[in-house]
């Protein structure tokens, strides 16, 4: 599958404390229509014909946009495409939740739990945790709904926030970290760290009982394919699995878009200071923009990746005679 994600336009409700786009000087201006086809016709014709294209509508907010949502789709639809809105779920109604079961759309919501007051707020600073709980019954109503959850510098009771998350809207948060140059200090790492742990060490103990949640299966993947297929991705796929359309073309990522920066990503592919790394073969090296920029693997996050590799390792021996974690394994090997 490729993934491509157009940026209908840089309009948002909010203005969350780790938005990209403030930083990266996204236009409001929504996109054209007739280039965007243009465009994705050229792309579609380059891939291989069986290849199947996750088209990704991104922002801002892409709600704002619903009627270009709708056009795409319905010209695209049969296609062969496969539909994603991440969202942060404010815009959602009961007219749109239809259209989105109908045509088998999936939705990525954004919510950070007990941290959303902290990092997602309005353009006039207003708190939203709230406003996102009166849309609780509307987000039960999508067929295929799923939750990210941006974990930054203050984040670190990742247990706690899972647990929170699982109980309002009873799906695991898919938890990601922000891999911004500077977002994380020494402190901030040691105490993500012991989150991490304190995360693996409920998951342990609650095996035949809980999900594994998505942060920890993300990077146990990570794990059964460097030792199912013996290789692994050694960067985060722009310009290869996943592609952006902004300022009317198509280019490897929406942050990857002047040229000079665009001409480093071979350099930058397999980093060199990755190269004696003792977690080299399984850890996918953060954010290829922000690698560029930093010249190298970022100190920080190194020392979180090889922290959560550690934590998935000692996770594997403690569960290894768990039928229900076997099951998991086998599941995983088969997908590898
Ligand atoms: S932890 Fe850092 S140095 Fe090691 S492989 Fe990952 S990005 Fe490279
Ligand atoms: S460079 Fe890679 S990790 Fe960074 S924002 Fe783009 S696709 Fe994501």
């Amino acid at each position: 599958m490729i993934t491509l994600s157009i940026t209908l336009s840089g309009q948002c409700n909010l203005s969350c404390s780790y938005c990209y786009f403030k930083k990266n000087n996204i236009s409001f201006t929504p996109i054209s229509l007739d280039n965007f086809f243009l465009e994705y016709q050229k792309f579609k014709s380059a891939i291989p014909d069986k290849e199947t294209i996750r088209i990704d509508f991104f922002g801002g907010e892409p709600l704002i946009h619903w009627d270009l949502i709708k056009l795409i789709i319905n010209t695209l639809k049969d296609d062969g495409n496969d539909f994603l809105i991440p969202t942060n779920g404010l815009l959602l109604t009961a007219d749109k939740i239809d259209f989105i079961n109908e045509h088998k759309i999936k939705i990525s919501l954004s919510f950070d739990g007990l941290w959303q007051n902290n990092n997602r707020l309005t353009p006039k600073k207003e708190k939203t945790l709230s406003s996102l709980l009166k849309k609780k019954d509307l987000v039960f109503k999508i067929n295929d709904c799923t939750i990210h959850t941006m974990i930054s510098g203050e984040c670190n009771n990742l247990l706690e926030n899972h647990l929170y998350i699982l109980d309002v809207f009873g799906i695991s948060p898919g938890m990601e970290l922000i891999k911004d140059i500077g977002a994380w200090s020494r402190s901030d790492v040691l105490l993500f760290n012991k989150g991490f742990s304190e995360l693996i060490n409920w998951y342990i103990l609650n095996v035949d009982n809980y999900p594994i949640p998505p942060i920890i299966l993300h990077h146990l993947r990570d794990f059964i394919r460097a030792f199912a297929k013996k290789s692994n991705p050694t960067y985060c796929g722009a310009g290869k699995s996943h592609f952006s359309y902004l300022d009317g073309r198509i280019i490897p990522c929406f942050l990857l878009r002047n040229k000079d920066v665009i001409g480093q990503i071979p350099n930058y592919t397999n980093m060199t200071g990755c190269a004696s790394c003792e977690i080299i073969k399984f850890c996918r090296r953060g954010c290829l923009h922000e690698n560029i920029n930093n010249k190298g693997p970022i100190a920080e996050l190194c020392l979180i990746y090889k922290h959560i590799y550690n934590d998935i390792s000692r996770m594997v021996a403690s569960l290894k005679d768990s039928s229900k974690f076997c099951d998991l394994i086998q599941r995983e090997l088969y997908d590898a």
